[in-house]
């Protein structure tokens, strides 16, 4: 392996707004990114701010939240180095050069624990990746990312987290005029799977195992000193991508564009542009406008996952052996192994959801009905799971169908010695009671957006802060938005 680029030095100390940032991404090779500082904008304005997010990461949030021209990328915290990041990516299945066109990474803050974190703005103005595109980001689409990555981080489920957002004072322009604002996302990193295909697209090995040792080094430690550490990073990566996939599908979330540029190497989830929560339970739903095929419906999710990891593993070949016939071998080997992972994950998930503490054969059939007749009754995925972790719930009582299946849930609960307590417990902690329903979200963006009033965000972010209580002010965010099942659409190019 080359030497890292991760220095392991004491971390230094910070400074009273608590930047303590390092740039061990600025010095892997020069193909890898461009340096360059984030575009200035007119007028600077916080709009929110996370300060619980901010103490994880030991900043100091009372003087940072009045600082809207950091956020901006006005001003450098101490210590930034800005740079783009080189990437290419599968879109839609079609393969491009890409790279940060609208976002730069200011460098990695080390947290009071010595944790790494990426601080990167997103709107920050154009780069020499940004193709046709102006650099910038409206309001809408970035309080829409702090909502669902704030949501997804509340309900345990991996993912780049949002610390800020600023409006710029200036315009963009897509279809019509929207205010101006900058994002500013914390990831463990920003290292796609794209990041891999642009290394070995331009058949420059020397990069690719930099940057595959510097993620070894970074995300996989204990699977840098393996005998073949290249394949260990891949199959590392392919089981954090099933235990993710697995969750988001346990919590109706549907990502909406699961290129390869959107997929972190870290196991987050990351690039919230047309996601949205399934109301209806129908595994063909769709929210995304541009996706006319499905290719990113709801049940295709692990599919594509096992798809993008096979472009991990193409990208990885030159690493995996010398002979390129073995290295296919070795990487067709690992990536079949992927439906085997996704489904102990997601078997998992589903047992906690009804309670099923102990693992018996019929269990996959037992959830499968349930799944069945969820579908042809249309019910809301959420809410069917959380009433069934509420005692004395009659919610479908007068419905034959389901009647027959909780008798069988029933029977299979006695099979194990968990009290009725003791299941509805789990089942809460496993069922949420509050995810971002796309009419309360748009509910809150457009109060924001125009009518520059964010009381509404902030009641929203408070009730999905805690989505597995269920506390009296969180019952206005339980039902349903009433649209028919495809009836709500997310856009792209956002
Ligand atoms: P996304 O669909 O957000 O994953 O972005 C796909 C690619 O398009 C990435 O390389 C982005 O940096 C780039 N991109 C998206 N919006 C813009 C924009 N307004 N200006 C420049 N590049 C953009
Ligand atoms: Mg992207």
């Amino acid at each position: 392996m080359s030497e890292s680029v991760i220095s392991s030095s004491a971390p230094t100390t910070s400074g009273p707004s608590g930047w303590n940032l390092e740039n061990s991404y600025a010095h892997l090779p020069a193909m890898l990114h461009e340096h360059l500082d984030p575009t200035p904008v007119k007028e600077p304005r916080m709009v929110v701010f996370n300060h619980a997010l901010a103490q994880t990461l030991g900043l100091n949030g009372a003087s940072l939240a009045d600082q809207a021209a950091i956020f901006a990328g006005n001003e450098l915290p101490d210590g930034a180095e800005p740079l783009a990041q080189a990437y290419a990516g599968h879109q839609y299945g079609n393969f491009t050069g890409l790279g940060d066109g609208r976002a730069i990474l200011l460098g990695e803050q080390i947290t009071p624990t010595g944790e790494r974190f990426d601080v990167q703005l997103k709107g920050s103005g154009p780069t020499p990746y940004s193709r046709r595109g102006d650099g910038r980001a409206a309001l809408g689409p970035m309080l829409r990312e702090y909502i669902i990555s704030e949501a997804m981080h509340a309900l345990g489920i991996p993912t780049t987290r949002s610390l800020a957002v600023v409006t710029t004072g200036e315009k963009v322009f897509r279809q019509e005029s929207l205010p101006g604002a900058v994002l500013t996302r914390i990831a463990a990193s920003h290292i796609r799977v794209g990041t891999f295909e642009w290394a070995t697209a331009h058949g420059d090995k020397e990069a690719l195992r930099a940057l595959a040792d510097y993620t070894l080094k970074r995300h996989y430690p204990e699977r840098a000193t393996a005998e073949a550490p290249y394949l260990a990073l891949l199959e590392g990566v392919m089981e954090r991508q099933a235990r993710l996939i697995a969750q988001w599908q346990c919590v109706g979330f549907i990502h909406g564009v699961m290129n390869t540029d959107n997929v972190a190497l870290s196991g987050e989830t990351i690039d919230y542009g047309p996601c949205a929560f399934m109301d209806a339970f129908d595994p063909a739903t769709v929210f995304s406008s541009i996706d006319r095929n499905g290719r990113y419906a709801y049940g295709n999710q692990p599919q594509i996952a096992q798809w993008n990891l096979a472009r991990l593993a193409e990208a990885l070949l030159p690493l995996l052996h010398a002979d390129e016939k073995q290295a296919v071998e070795i990487a067709n080997a690992a990536i079949e192994g992927f439906k085997v992972t996704f489904e102990k994950h997601w078997l998992a998930g589903m047992r906690a959801k009804l309670g099923l503490f102990t693992e018996e054969a019929e269990d996959r059939a037992l959830i499968e009905s349930l799944l069945v007749w969820m579908r042809e009754q249309k019910a809301d995925f959420t809410n069917t799971f959380r009433s069934l972790s509420e005692a004395g719930n009659t919610m479908f009582n007068d419905d034959p169908a389901f009647a027959v299946w909780q008798a069988q849930w029933q029977a299979r609960l006695k099979l194990q010695h968990q009290s009725a307590d003791e299941v509805q417990e789990h089942m809460r902690a496993h069922n949420p009671a509050v995810i971002p329903r796309n009419h309360k979200v748009e509910e809150a963006l457009a109060a924001a957006s125009e009518r520059g009033d964010l009381s509404v965000m902030q009641r929203l972010l408070e009730a999905l802060a805690q989505p597995y209580k269920d506390r009296e002010a969180q019952a206005a965010y339980r039902a349903p938005s009433g649209l028919a099942p495809g009836a709500y659409q997310t856009f792209c190019g956002t």
